[in-house]
């Protein structure tokens, strides 16, 4: 038995030592692919649902691996959170959208069609980038670099977050409101937080997590909380995009419950800014 003890802890041991050695790896190349230039914006539509027209995109970070191709964030996000990477990560991902957004602006105002999107973006911040000392400078010299009209830009944070219990913090949040930037709530309706963050704080709009509409064809509950949350919502003068539409029958029920903003796979998968490009430019 004793033996036997003893080769569990030996097979344990190796497990970590091998786990770390690839965390340490990888962390390594997260780094070197920064430097590189790795990482890439997607964008996936945000679409009306009245009129099914295109509003604009969320940004969603891909690694363009060497090896690997098209690196989804579940294999990089967490450990870049752990390490801090997610800092430069998170900043070059603001300064990139803003300027994807500030190059789609520029050629349809001025090209001679008669285009009426001009689209919003959407951009995803960590918790760890919105109290790094870099992100407001970084947010300023953006706007001020590509002149962008920030009432077109989005920023994403998750419910979850902790700057939204923080009174510390919150100076961050009415100066991102000061800029006219956007601020949405991610995820909304998976976190642990209190609704008291919806009347304390300056909230544009709330992300509807996709848990709620997976099932909302068989679930009666679930459905009830959508309209709950959405008349509330509207009460409140607060939007609601709702997350993770697949299916014509989820799209049919949220329409018939009056929500006005949807994405999901059902109007498109994230795309290239090539791609992204080529529908914002073709639309209406
Ligand atoms: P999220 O912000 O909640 O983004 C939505 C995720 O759902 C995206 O996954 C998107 O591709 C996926 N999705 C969209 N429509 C559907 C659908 O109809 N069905 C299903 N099953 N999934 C759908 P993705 O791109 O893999 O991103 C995962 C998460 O990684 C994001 O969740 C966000 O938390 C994080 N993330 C992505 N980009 C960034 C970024 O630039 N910065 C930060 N800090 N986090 C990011
Ligand atoms: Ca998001
Ligand atoms: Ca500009
Ligand atoms: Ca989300």
């Amino acid at each position: 038995a004793k033996s036997q003890k003893r080769s569990y802890y030996q097979v344990f041991q190796g497990d970590m030592h091998n786990e770390a050695l690839a965390e340490l790896q990888l962390e390594n190349e997260i780094r070197q692919g920064l430097e590189a230039e790795e990482f890439i914006l997607y964008y996936q539509p945000i679409i009306n649902l009245t009129n099914n027209q295109l509003k604009g995109f969320e940004s969603l970070i891909r690694w363009n691996h060497p090896q690997k191709g098209i690196v989804t964030p579940f294999h990089f996000i967490n450990l870049a959170e752990q390490t801090g990477l997610i800092i430069p990560i998170g900043l070059w991902v603001l300064k990139e959208g803003c300027k994807q957004l500030d190059k789609w602006h520029n050629h349809i105002l001025n090209s001679s069609d008669n285009h009426k999107t001009i689209p919003i973006i959407s951009i995803n911040l960590s918790s760890q980038e919105l109290n790094s000392e870099k992100f407001l400078p970084t947010l300023d010299n953006i706007l001020k670099e590509t002149k962008v009209n920030p009432e077109y830009i989005k920023l994403e944070i998750t419910e979850s977050s902790p700057i939204f219990q923080e009174q510390s913090t919150q100076y961050i949040l009415d100066a991102i409101v000061d800029r006219n930037i956007q601020l949405w709530i991610d995820d909304f309706g998976t976190g642990y937080s209190s609704l008291s963050y919806l009347h304390r704080l300056p909230i544009n709009g709330l992300k509807l997590d996709r848990c709620f509409v997976t099932d909302i064809e068989t679930n009666q509950k679930k459905a009830k909380m959508i309209k709950a949350i959405l008349s509330l919502a509207f009460d409140l003068g607060v939007e609601v995009i709702i997350e993770g539409v697949e299916t014509e029958k989820q799209l049919e029920i949220i329409q018939e419950m009056g929500c006005i903003w949807g994405q999901g796979y059902l109007f498109s998968h994230p795309l290239p800014p090539e791609k992204a490009g080529d529908i914002l430019l073709s639309s209406n």
